[in-house]
């Protein structure tokens, strides 16, 4: 058992602490919201009244926290002077690359051992402890955040250098956008070309265009595997969160100088569709707004 500090336990990191508790460890948690911190001790996780109580002792530190501006704050105002140095520090949450070095960097500056681990997977994976994580840093931080990120996730995986795992998250999702795009107009064409959903899906998904926003996460409700389009596009990976890595992604493309116009074109798409009131649902619900028969027609109208 390790005396582990958790920051941050919203929607992931709530299941993400509890299923640390889960496993054995003190889980010393924080958060700004108290609602978020009655749900954590619920669950077997010690409320905390500060991150600096939290901190104290700690063993491990993992934080999940919204963006990089969140990230930063928290390491600069508490983690980096709170913390024992012995510490490993993981950061789940997903951030820009930049912040994500920056943050490693001065870390290492002040003594600690710190690896970037954003998580492929949504709410249902944090609570079931199946996340998968891509983890930036040292082959020695790496080694000793993999037993922390291993109770909380299915998959492990070592990325590279400080900020690799973001860098891995947000090209990962990038592709994502872009396929689940181009897959939501491909069904609508195929409709209107007299192509029954069912039939396209079941040659598609075993032809050369498949991808994964295809065979396991079809956008057309009542084909495919059960997915988020059967239940009105409630649950799953919220569309403005896809939006908030797309973003990331075009910031980082524009910093390495790499031409993404497929990128960009996602992102544009799904900032029209946040636009219009589809932002808290799946972000496969861009069909809706694709299909101009499936959407309310005057700009500016909500996603039916
Ligand atoms: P959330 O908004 O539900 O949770 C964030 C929590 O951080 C909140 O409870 C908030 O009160 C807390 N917080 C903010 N500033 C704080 C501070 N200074 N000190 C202590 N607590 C603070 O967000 P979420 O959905 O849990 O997402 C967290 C991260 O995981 C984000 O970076 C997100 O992009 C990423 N992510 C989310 C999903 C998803 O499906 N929700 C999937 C993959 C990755």
């Amino acid at each position: 058992m390790m005396r582990v500090a958790f920051i941050g336990l919203g929607n992931m990191g709530g299941g993400m602490a509890a299923n640390l508790a889960k496993a054995g460890h003190e889980v010393r948690a924080f958060d700004l919201s108290e609602a978020a911190l009655d749900r954590a001790e619920g669950k077997g996780c010690n409320r905390m009244a500060s991150a600096e109580e939290a901190l104290d002792g700690a063993e491990a530190v993992v934080t999940m926290l919204p963006a990089g501006k969140h990230v930063a704050d928290v390491y600069r105002k508490s983690v980096l002077l709170a913390a024992p140095k012995e510490a490993i520090l993981m950061d789940c949450s997903t951030i820009d690359v930049g912040t994500a070095k920056t943050v490693a960097g001065e870390a290492g500056f002040a003594g600690f051992t710190m690896v970037d681990a954003p998580v492929s997977g949504g709410i249902a994976a944090a609570d079931a402890g199946t996340l998968t994580f891509m983890v930036g840093g040292t082959d020695e931080g790496f080694e000793r955040a993999r037993p922390f990120l291993e109770q909380m996730g299915k998959a492990v995986i070592h990325a590279g250098e400080a900020g690799a795992g973001q860098a891995a998250k947000i090209c990962n999702n990038m592709l994502l956008g872009a396929t689940m795009a181009a897959t939501c107009e491909t069904f609508v064409l195929a409709e209107k070309l007299g192509l029954d959903p069912q039939t396209f899906f079941d040659i598609s998904s075993k032809a050369s265009g498949q991808s994964w926003s295809m065979t396991s996460y079809c956008p057309v409700p009542g084909v495919g595997p059960d997915t988020p389009a059967d239940r009105d596009y409630e649950g799953g990976f919220a569309a403005a969160l896809m939006l908030k890595d797309l973003k990331l992604a075009m910031e980082a493309a524009q910093a390495a100088g790499a031409y993404t116009p497929m990128g960009g074109e996602a992102e544009e798409l799904y900032q029209r569709f946040v636009g219009r009131g589809g932002g808290t649902k799946d972000f496969s619900g861009i069909i809706k707004m694709i299909d101009d028969s499936w959407i309310a027609p005057a700009e500016g109208g909500n996603v039916k």
